[in-house]
């Protein structure tokens, strides 16, 4: 999953305030827990927490019962990197578009590795949809494989 490799630069700042040891994985089950309760934002400087808050907002908060380990949370980070690329921003100004807006470190080669991955799927799904007369989903297919190739 493209989740499992992206990481937080504060991580070790926020270890140290939640005074428990803690993944430098930014959706690791034990980070988001803590970022999601036990750990106070308060006291962590006011550009990491600006960050904090947004990972929170744009990819961690919902209303699931089982939140934040119900897939929500790598489910978003998924489809941002995918929104971020439509937008027409490449893999490395992806990059350093989540490093400053929430301080994920992710590398663009594993950016690009997944841009690609998205492609092949889509093409799948294309064939598929095709096949089965679903004219509608096949163009909807098409029209996301245009945008991230472009
Ligand atoms: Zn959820």
């Amino acid at each position: 999953m493209i989740a499992d490799k992206a990481r937080l630069i504060h991580a070790r700042k926020i270890e140290r305030v939640s005074g428990c040891r803690l993944s430098d994985r930014a959706f690791h089950g034990n980070m988001l827990e803590a970022l999601n309760g036990e750990v106070n934002l308060d006291l962590l400087d006011g550009r990491t927490r600006d960050q904090i808050l947004a990972f929170l907002e744009d990819f961690v908060r919902c209303g699931c019962k089982k939140s934040p380990h119900c897939g929500c949370p790598e489910r978003r980070f998924a489809r941002t990197l995918l929104e971020l690329r439509e937008e027409g921003l490449d893999h490395r100004q992806i990059s350093q578009t989540l490093a400053g807006e929430y301080g994920i470190e992710i590398f663009p080669a594993d950016i690009l590795s997944y841009l690609e991955e998205s492609v092949h799927l889509l093409e799948a799904v294309t064939e598929i949809a095709a096949l089965k007369g679903r004219k509608a989903l096949a163009e909807k297919a098409a029209v996301h494989i245009e945008a991230i190739e472009r």
